[in-house]
């Protein structure tokens, strides 16, 4: 397995750190007012970052997808907006959806403006709870002969700049647990309203908002792989964006080590820079072995997505908790080791609000464990059922009511005990 960049990625990933740059310049400013950094975001689009891992029959550059996730880290390593990274995994989403699963038509309707960087989204969360996808209820219905799409998805990521992209819903008439469907929509169809930008505690250069659908045409082209069979493609888009929830990881706690320990040669204590001291050291290596393992479990994450090995779900499930989990770390270390300095409402502090939401984005931290305890007890169960492990005893057999079991699982589903994401 191949877990590090190779030699053109190491030159991609400098190339967009480059661009990462320009974000950080402004992101303390967009943080502020609650805004997007719309020209940021053009000029690395421009630069290529969206038709990296698109063949070149298709308009893209022909790479892989890690050399695309290498390009990303390169913006990660230096935005120094958490903010700003996650609007480019709310986009990444279409773009892989369109490449895997759309039809020519969809790709020749779609890829050319996502990949120019009109922005995308990834719509499942409802009010009805982001964790229990199976309570979810857009649905598509017919009428006079046609069909369209009604019911709220809230908590979007990109809704209020976006174009386009990837809304979770039902087709009820498929039936119960048959029914979910993904939906490619362009976001100024009829009946499609962008609610409010919401106002968070971090993450405030990202905005997200509700999306209301009242009676939005369905075309079929709207329809993205057969209708159905959403749970399958929306697992895998998933577990891609977990996958990279790594890299962003890593990219930015690189970005936080250099800040801090700038901070930490310079600061004198005692007669010593505070670097000498060896609590002090911890801190920073902390980070530093935070980065290493959120960028190797990327790695790893992506290249079993690549082959379908069969605990792909685990690794990128294991990727999300522990950038999660990881980043909250490293931005109270970074908060503590600035002192008073990093308390106050400023550019330090600010990676700690924004590091609280990433613990809730793409999936909690929670949903995650359960994601990882649900595809250990299938894969006991399938070993089982082959007669190559143990027979399940009386203690596995889950309690009643129990959050997994509630997924509505299509009959092509891959593996048992998909939460959300
Ligand atoms: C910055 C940001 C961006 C977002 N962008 C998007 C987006 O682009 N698209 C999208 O669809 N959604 C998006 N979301 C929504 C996000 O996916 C949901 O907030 C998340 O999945 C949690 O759902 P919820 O808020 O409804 O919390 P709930 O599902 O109500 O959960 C509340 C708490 O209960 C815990 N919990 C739930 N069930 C269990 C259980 N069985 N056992 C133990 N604990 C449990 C959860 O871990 C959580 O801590 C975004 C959220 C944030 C913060």
């Amino acid at each position: 397995m191949q877990i590090d960049v190779k030699m053109h990625q190491a030159d991609l990933h400098q190339q967009f750190a480059e661009f990462g740059r320009a974000v950080a310049r402004n992101a303390a400013l967009h943080d502020r007012e609650r805004s997007f950094d719309r020209a940021a975001w053009d000029a690395i689009s421009k630069a290529g970052l969206w038709r990296i891992p698109v063949p070149i029959e298709e308009g893209g550059l022909g790479g892989s997808w890690a050399d695309c996730a290498a390009a990303m880290e390169g913006v990660a390593s230096t935005a120094g907006d958490l903010g700003f990274l996650i609007t480019m995994l709310g986009h990444v989403g279409s773009l892989r959806v369109l490449l895997e699963d759309g039809t020519a038509r969809q790709k020749a309707r779609w890829l050319p403006q996502i990949m120019a960087g009109q922005v995308g989204i990834t719509a499942m969360t409802e009010a009805s709870g982001g964790s229990d996808l199976a309570r979810m209820s857009v649905s598509a219905r017919e009428a006079d002969g046609r069909l369209s799409l009604r019911g709220e998805k809230v908590h979007i990521t990109n809704a209020p700049i976006a174009a386009s992209g990837l809304v979770a819903g039902r087709m009820p008439a498929l039936g119960a647990k048959k029914d979910i469907t993904l939906f490619f929509l362009d976001l100024d169809a009829p009946g499609v309203t962008i609610g409010e930008r919401e106002d968070n505690l971090g993450i405030r250069t990202s905005p997200t908002a509700n999306l209301l659908f009242e009676d939005t045409p369905i075309e079929d082209d709207n329809i993205i792989g057969p209708p159905g069979d959403g749970l399958r493609i929306l697992y895998r888009i998933i577990a891609f964006e977990r996958a990279l929830y790594g890299i962003m990881t890593a990219g930015l706690i690189e970005d936080m080590i250099e800040r801090t320990m700038s901070r930490v040669e310079a600061r004198m204590a005692f007669g010593r820079p505070l670097a000498d001291y060896q609590y002090v050291q911890g801190r920073i290596t902390d980070m530093k072995m935070a980065a290493v393992i959120c960028r190797t479990m990327t790695c790893s994450s992506m290249a079993k997505l690549e082959n379908g090995a069969q605990d792909m779900s685990i690794a990128c499930s294991v990727t999300k908790f522990l950038a999660g989990e990881k980043l909250l770390e490293a931005a109270e270390h970074m908060v503590q080791l600035h002192g008073h300095l990093g308390y106050m409402n400023n550019d330090i502090s600010r990676y700690l609000r924004d590091a609280v939401g990433m613990r809730i984005a793409g999936g909690t931290s929670d949903i995650q464990r359960i994601n990882i305890f649900n595809q250990i007890r299938a894969q006991r169960r399938s070993l089982s059922a082959q007669g190559k492990g143990p027979e399940p005893r009386l203690t596995d057999v889950e309690p009643g009511g129990g959050h997994s079991d509630r997924m509505p699982l299509s009959a092509s589903a891959p593996l048992p005990g998909i939460v959300y994401a």
